[in-house]
């Protein structure tokens, strides 16, 4: 209780961002504090339930908090990046947003067959952009031993799109 109050002191409210009438939250003065980002990183390797060959950390904050992850559970780190950024040959993913579709994509050779792999990212929202990563992850072979996010955003219900898999969430608003 004492760290989710911690954490929760660090993240900002960022009204009407990227867009009238969406509330964002900041995660850059948690970012800030060295002992506040150590504790997130500890909290985000604690969903993982026996070893992780890798850490897959979805653009762009989930680099910032997945890269440290892998480190501390001694696993590799995958990025799963927007349409068009990494630079071998890829397999992607498109999924719906409000307005639009987007689409992600990771090496083709990241994974080798049945690695332990742990996702991470900052915030789950309407649960798109995790439910894509899971199945990316999956078709190229490895196993989704389960899914650390910072935060969820509950009144979206992202989880929904996640019944098949160990979703762990730090802080629920
Ligand atoms: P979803 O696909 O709707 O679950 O959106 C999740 C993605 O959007 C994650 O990669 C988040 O980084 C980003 N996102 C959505 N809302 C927020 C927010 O309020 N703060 C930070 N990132 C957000």
């Amino acid at each position: 209780a004492a760290d989710h109050e911690l954490l929760l002191s660090y993240i900002r409210d960022v009204p009407d961002w990227p867009e009238p009438g969406v509330m964002f939250k900041d995660i850059t003065p948690l970012l800030r504090q060295p002992d506040v980002f150590a504790k997130t990183v500890d909290l985000l390797a604690a969903a993982a339930d026996g070893p992780i060959d890798a850490v897959v950390g979805i653009e762009a904050r989930g680099f910032i908090l997945g890269a440290p992850v892998a480190n501390r559970l001694g696993a590799g780190f995958v990025p799963v990046r927007k349409e068009g950024k990494l630079p071998s040959d890829t397999s992607s993913a498109s999924y719906e947003l409000e307005y639009g579709q987007a689409t992600i994509e990771v090496h083709r050779d990241a994974f080798t067959d049945g690695e332990r792999v742990l996702i991470v990212d900052d915030v789950l929202a309407t649960g798109g952009t995790v439910r894509a990563t899971v199945d990316l992850v999956r078709a190229a072979g490895a196993e989704v031993a389960a899914v650390s996010i910072l935060m969820e955003l509950g009144f979206l219900h992202g989880r929904k799109k996640l019944l098949d898999v160990d979703v762990h969430v730090l802080l629920s608003l």
